[in-house]
């Protein structure tokens, strides 16, 4: 009895739950996909294969960036919006004599991030999984049991069981990118998501939606998606990409900062799960263009989308590279709220993502000629 008992419970547990509907398999997808920076192919095909049917050309510039092009009605403006395909990762540095995988670190990573959590090494012969190792409390000093791990310590064990096993049978050499292992779940079949890579993953989730309805119904410029590379480690494909596509307004899409669970205060971020989509008014690389900043409010006012507000004394974003490409050009930073930023596992709300996909659809059918003409003027 207690034995079937046991099973009804499991068998309910590990039962699939709802269906997913087109949005979450999209995200589902992006999210899964391994792509730390500088290593964005598998990442890039998705969006590729999403982008083809909505906009043509379809280009990548000389560093991998993604550029798709939909001519509106008009040659001009020219609208960028602009969505990281890179994720934080690794890649491998060398592997000692007995078979553990030592790395170099890609983006902003928290040392205490790193430990004890899966990754999979995108080796020639395939994907290799592996868990970074940490000693077990039952040996360690009091102090030590409370003491940080500096990454430098942290190594990944593959299961190899040497040097010549890990580089001859599973195929791992130096350069080889190393990415988190993480899957997306419906959290407990509601309208909240779990997985890694939300930064930026959620941007082009929504980057590809607003394309989506942009086909529909042309727009009265000419739009660009560009799916950028090499994000994290500092913005470095918004660059070539900017020179690329001349924008006269950009339009960055990103993750942005929760801060609405225990231990994070309004003073370090202010935006919340639900909230609706947050506009950045400060990181520490970009100040958005004023006129566009107000545009975009009366916007979400026109189409009764709530927004945040949000001021970062760090974070950095595309939306600096599009800003200072040529002679510059106004840009604004849009973001969904995401808890746990640049860790195995992020949470971001539906509700949230439906709103920018509204919000930066209504912005770009609203930038015609004459208004961008007004918020480009200092006059
Ligand atoms: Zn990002």
């Amino acid at each position: 009895m207690k034995r079937i008992l046991l099973c009804a419970f499991w068998a309910a547990l590990l039962a699939p739950a709802r269906e997913l509907d087109r949005v979450e398999r999209l995200l589902e997808e992006l999210t899964n996909a391994p792509g730390p920076s500088g290593f964005e192919g598998p990442v890039r095909a998705v969006v590729r294969r999403e982008l083809s049917p909505l906009a043509s050309p379809l280009e990548t510039d000389g560093l991998g960036s993604l550029i798709a092009t939909l001519p509106g009605s008009s040659g001009a403006p020219r609208i960028m919006m602009a969505a990281h395909l890179d994720e934080l990762g690794m890649l491998v540095k060398y592997v000692t004599p007995e078979g553990f995988v030592k790395f170099q670190t890609l983006g902003g990573w928290l040392d205490q991030g790193l430990i004890n959590q899966r990754f999979v090494i995108l080796t020639s012969k395939g994907a290799v999984e592996g868990v970074t190792g940490l000693k077990t409390p039952h040996i360690m000093a009091p102090e030590e049991r409370t003491s940080l791990v500096k990454r430098d310590r942290i190594f990944i064990d593959v299961g190899a069981a040497s040097r010549q096993d890990a580089e001859e049978r599973l195929g791992i050499r130096p350069g080889d990118p190393i990415a988190p292992d993480s899957r997306f779940a419906v959290l407990n079949d509601g309208r909240v998501y779990l997985a890694k890579a939300w930064d930026d993953r959620v941007g082009l989730g929504v980057m590809i939606e607003v394309m989506r309805r942009l086909k529909a119904s042309s727009p009265p410029n000419s739009v660009y998606a560009v799916a950028t590379v090499q994000e994290e480690i500092g913005l470095r494909g918004a660059h070539t990409s900017s020179y690329q596509v001349k924008p006269d307004i950009g339009i960055s899409i990103e993750a942005g900062v929760a801060a609405d669970y225990p231990g994070i205060s309004r003073d370090e971020a202010q935006e919340r799960l639900g909230g609706g989509p947050g506009i950045f008014l400060h990181d520490s690389s970009m100040l958005p263009n004023l006129k566009l900043r107000d545009f975009v409010v009366e916007v979400a006012r026109q189409l009764k989308i709530p927004v945040q507000f949000e001021v970062l004394s760090g974070y950095g974003e595309d939306g600096a590279e599009m800003q200072r490409a040529y002679s510059g050009a106004p840009s604004i930073n849009i973001t969904v709220p995401v808890r746990y930023l640049h860790n195995h596992n992020g949470i971001i709300q539906r509700d949230d993502f439906d709103r920018a996909v509204e919000l930066i659809t209504g912005l770009i059918r609203r930038l015609d000629a004459a208004t961008v003409r007004r918020l480009k003027s200092f006059e």
